[in-house]
């Protein structure tokens, strides 16, 4: 694991940092905590995944009807530990994060951001920014329509379902990759970070899938794609800033 390349990414988390801290309006955490739920995190997280969160949807109330014209309507968020019901079924700690297509929230492990932030310091925290903009980018396919019409080919097409699914995962990718768009023009990325970013958040992801027991639901379940086709994604996302840019359905990449 290469950890070269965070300078930017330390300046985000110190800009982001006083933009909370100065700006108390900033922050709109739609989150519902269960009891509990933040004991042992500390609230610089809370007040992390809440600007991140606000920034990529401010980003959408603009770019959705720019580019798609479509009005964007705001996904929640939910924090969880240990495990909360959805509409998709249990959360459990296990799954880690996951966006639910059925009550348009996102359900947020923090275990799984401290695992980041443990395992992999800066890049880490780049990492959740990343993996909150990738959820979100499950709600733009969801908006759009996308979600459902995959999910009716994969009903009538059982084989091609898990690479369905695969193409969907990189298009969320590619949908993060044009929120990134937008950081980059504020100067806020630094672009040798994007890499060991989403290779820390497939390597935590990956390993906890490995431990996911039975029965558990969990859209994120199915298979990401390579770490390489993640970022190779993120990248035509990143590069464009167009939604257009992310027909990963028709691709051979
Ligand atoms: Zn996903």
């Amino acid at each position: 694991m290469r950890m070269r390349g965070i300078g930017g990414w330390l300046a985000l988390a110190l800009w982001l940092g006083r933009a909370v801290w100065l700006g108390g309006g900033l922050v709109h955490a739609q989150s519902q905590l269960p009891a509990g739920a933040m004991s042992g995190h500390p609230d610089p997280m809370l007040k992390f995944v809440s600007f991140v969160l606000d920034d990529v949807q401010k980003n959408w109330d603009r770019v959705l009807p720019a580019q798609m014209k479509t009005p964007y309507r705001h996904a929640k968020l939910v924090l969880y530990r240990n495990s909360f019901p959805s509409a998709c079924g249990k959360a459990e700690t296990a799954v880690g994060p996951f966006y639910c297509p059925g009550d348009e929230k996102v359900y947020l492990d923090l275990e799984f951001f401290s695992e980041l932030k443990r395992r992999f310091g800066a890049p880490g925290e780049f990492a959740e920014a990343y993996v909150i903009a990738h959820e979100i980018g499950h709600h733009i396919q969801k908006i759009e329509g996308i979600e459902q019409k995959i999910r009716h080919l994969q009903e009538t097409n059982p084989r091609e379902a898990n690479q369905l699914s695969v193409r969907l995962e990189l298009q969320a990718d590619c949908f993060a990759g044009v929120w990134g768009n937008s950081t980059e023009q504020r100067h806020l990325v630094n672009r040798n970070d994007i890499e060991s970013a989403i290779h820390a958040a497939a390597a935590v992801g990956d390993d906890r899938l490995q431990r996911l027991g039975r029965g558990s639901v969990n859209p994120e379940k199915f298979t990401h794609g390579t770490s390489a086709q993640r970022v190779e994604w993120f990248r035509r996302g990143l590069d464009s800033g167009k939604l257009t840019a992310c027909n990963t359905f028709g691709s051979e990449r």
